[in-house]
């Protein structure tokens, strides 16, 4: 006698022990196409992964996404990241006395850019900033964004040194500003 003779037809077809007799219209298959899609959306900063790669998380998709029932909550690499205190780039802004009345200038330009990155990539950002006296500490998930925020700073603020170390080793890049 078979083992499944007293399971349900529904049970039976789920199981893989009967096919299902209806065919699956257009739509179903649609539905079906978009529940296998996966959603990770990162608890953290609210960005939504999906088509391979990370976005931001807007309202109107946010709103979108609730209907999905493959939506997984972890934390995107950048919040890993800065969790980790690990980073590619590393600026480091030294200011001599005269200039420290310039520093919220200047932190206003670090912070610009870090909104210009994450609009174009959400994973590309500013991780944490360290503040100290004449000692601005920049630590960044992209190597080429340090090497950026220099760089305006540079031209931003006439009369400061900029150096740039790559590293042979590593991806890691450190850029130093003095002002
Ligand atoms: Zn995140």
């Amino acid at each position: 006698m078979p083992r499944y003779q007293n399971v349900s037809k529904s049970k039976a077809v789920r199981m893989g022990t009967n096919a299902p007799r209806r065919q699956r219209s257009k739509k179903d298959e649609q539905e079906f196409g978009l529940a296998k899609k996966k959603f990770i959306i990162c608890p953290n900063c609210n960005c939504v992964f999906f088509d391979k790669a990370w976005h931001h998380s807007l309202e109107e998709d946010a709103k979108h996404l609730t209907d999905r029932k493959n939506i997984r909550f972890k934390i995107c690499p950048a919040c890993q990241m800065a969790k980790d205190r690990t980073f590619e780039g590393e600026l480091v802004i030294s200011l001599s006395k005269e200039k420290l009345a310039e520093k919220n200038e200047i932190i206003n330009v670090v912070k610009n850019s870090d909104e210009q990155a994450r609009a174009h990539d959400p994973l590309d950002r500013v991780l944490w900033m360290e503040n100290e006296s004449g000692k601005i500490r920049v630590l960044t998930s992209e190597n080429q964004l340090a090497v950026r925020i220099g760089k305006k700073l540079e031209s931003a603020f006439k009369g400061g040194t900029l150096e740039i170390k790559h590293s042979h080793e590593e991806d890691l890049i450190r850029v130093f500003w003095k002002y």
